[in-house]
């Protein structure tokens, strides 16, 4: 059984209760964060969520909605946690991990150790990177198009056996690009990013600012063959309109697409 955990769904200036967007997944005994915004300790909080039980984190990328949470998060293991705690794995590309470093150099500077005690896994920005976090899982990043300062990775999870056969999909901030559809093939969510509709704003429906429309994520959804499409890091323009943004996507997409709020949970049943 897996469990994803939306702990937030905005966008950079996210809605009211929105948050950033971040998520985390859980699998056997493997509870892989994804991004890690400002208010991430009280994202975690509000789902129930301590930071002891997190054993990955994976960052798509250094923007700050994805990255700021970085040192608040690390205070906790250094000042919260049990020594005998394991501090997560963590997964990011070379140039995120660089500015990671910098916001914790700014931050709190060095930290007894605890931050650099924390495993990592450098995975590629330029190309496709296989990595496997337990025998039956692995994670797959896949570099998406989004700014050159902050170059982001799509995160592709796969389970097998005791787990059953699951795909999840993240495609975190990016615009319409070929790797999308490689990220989300035959997946059973693909959470992808709708920062814009196309339908209250057409001048944004090739994409704008780097980012998607609701109508490329119902394309995406349906040339990848997914089954659930969840909508994210929809502009804070939007709030109270999400219904659009379904509907523009569900006009491309036969499958189920919603809008999650932030705190929803769902759970993959065994394939
Ligand atoms: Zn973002
Ligand atoms: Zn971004």
């Amino acid at each position: 059984m897996i469990e994803i955990i939306f702990l937030g769904v905005g966008a950079a200036i996210p809605m009211r209760n929105g948050t950033n967007a971040a998520y985390l997944v859980r699998i056997g005994n493997e509870r892989i964060l994804i991004d890690c915004g400002p208010a991430i300790l009280q994202q975690l909080d509000a789902a129930g969520i301590s930071p002891a039980e997190i054993t990955h984190i994976f960052f798509t990328h250094r923007h700050g909605d994805h990255a700021l949470g970085y040192p608040m998060l690390m205070l906790w293991y250094e000042t919260c946690a049990d020594e005998r705690l394991q501090v997560p794995t963590l997964i990011a590309s070379a140039q995120t991990f660089e500015a990671l470093d910098m916001l914790m150099g700014v931050s709190y500077g060095p930290m007894d150790g605890v931050t650099e005690s924390a495993p990592r896994i450098t995975v590629p920005q330029e190309s496709i990177g296989r990595t496997q976090i337990h025998p039956n899982i692995m994670l797959t990043t896949v570099p998406m198009i989004h700014s050159d300062f902050a170059p982001s990775l799509g995160l592709r999870i796969e389970t097998r056996n005791q787990f059953g056969n699951h795909v999840i999909a993240f495609t975190s901030d990016t615009s319409p690009n070929d790797n999308i559809v490689l990220l989300a093939r035959n997946a059973e969510l693909l959470v992808h990013e709708a920062a814009y509709s196309a339908t209250l704003n057409p001048e944004y429906a090739a994409g704008a600012y780097g980012h998607s429309t609701a109508q490329i994520a119902g394309r995406n959804a349906k040339a990848a063959g997914a089954k659930r499409l969840a909508l994210v890091h929809i502009d804070a323009m939007y709030e109270g309109q999400e219904r659009v943004l379904i509907e523009e996507a569900q006009r491309e997409f036969d499958g189920h697409v919603f809008a999650p709020v932030a705190g929803l949970s769902i759970t993959l049943g065994d394939a």
